[in-house]
């Protein structure tokens, strides 16, 4: 079923956990995310990046993740990833999204604010929480922001770290929902082993009073994810794991094929991989 945004990180601060958000790009990806949850009992956040249009146009793939969330037997949040252009976030409200990331964090602080500040106005008089991020945290996936070209080094990450007091300015002002926080990730795969700052996670919880999301959560070492759900994280983005975990699986089984493959039993060995992926970063978060 389809829960309340609200309540569902009400409910993650009271009780010290988080949720997962994953973006489904395939219909495998839908049915992964959904089954881990089911299977774990656990809630889950079903996004939909504006970046992964052209894999999943959402004219088409949001009524799709919309009545696979509904008919779910644990709560869901339809969340939109990175929505930048107006025209797309309402395309998603009107197919049912009740939890959209606006980002304006590529303009000057002021005019981010000023967006989203008479956006969330908008969004919470008809019920749809808002995520929102200052500063631009980089990527090692093309087309994402940031450092764009893939596997380029980041020399120094710390320049893309949130800045709390500007982060609790940010949160009075606009009245977001979520905030995310840069504070040690990036996008898509690491170089080089990713060490958060706890401190200044806790410096953003204290200023801007409210869930804190982490993006670039694959890779990150399970005992610092722990550490950043005690900190305050109450939804952790994850894709990449997820959206590359069956590739080598899907690999074997087309060289160990004995006889002609059906597609259909290749997307089930990938959505049964993505399953196991999807099912161990819910488990984690304690959101079980
Ligand atoms: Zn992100």
């Amino acid at each position: 079923m389809i829960v309340n945004p609200r309540e569902l990180m009400e409910d993650a601060q009271r009780n010290n956990y988080a949720v997962a958000g994953i973006n489904a790009t395939t219909l495998e990806g839908i049915q992964a995310v959904l089954s881990a949850a089911e299977e774990l009992g656990a809630p889950v956040i079903l996004s939909h990046a504006q970046v992964h249009e052209k894999y999943a146009p959402i004219d088409v793939f949001g009524p799709l993740l919309a009545a696979f969330a509904e008919k779910a037997k644990i709560p869901v949040v339809l969340h939109l990833d990175h929505g930048t252009q107006y025209s797309y976030i309402l395309k998603a409200i009107r197919y049912g999204f009740n939890s959209i990331m606006y980002d304006c964090a590529h303009l000057p602080l002021e005019e981010n604010i000023q967006r989203v500040k008479a956006f969330t106005e908008s969004a919470h008089e008809i019920g749809i929480s808002v995520e929102a991020e200052v500063g631009t945290m980089p990527s090692n996936i093309v087309g994402m922001g940031g450092c764009t070209e893939y596997g380029k080094k980041i020399d120094r990450i710390e320049d893309y770290f949130t800045d709390p007091d500007i982060a609790g300015r940010f949160c009075r002002e606009t009245k977001i929902d979520m905030l995310t926080a840069s504070f040690g990730t990036v996008h898509g795969f690491y170089i080089e082993k990713p060490v958060l700052d706890f401190e200044r996670l806790r410096k953003i919880k204290e200023a801007s009073g409210i869930p804190l999301v982490m993006h670039g959560t694959t890779g990150v070492e399970e005992e610092q994810i722990k550490r950043a759900v005690k900190g305050g994280v109450r939804k952790f983005n994850y894709f990449t794991g997820v959206a590359t975990s069956a590739s080598l699986p899907i690999e074997n089984k087309i060289r160990n094929a004995e006889g002609p493959l059906y597609y259909h039993e290749i997307a089930q060995c990938a959505a049964d991989v993505m399953k196991v992926q999807a099912k161990h970063m819910i488990a984690l978060l304690q959101s079980v």
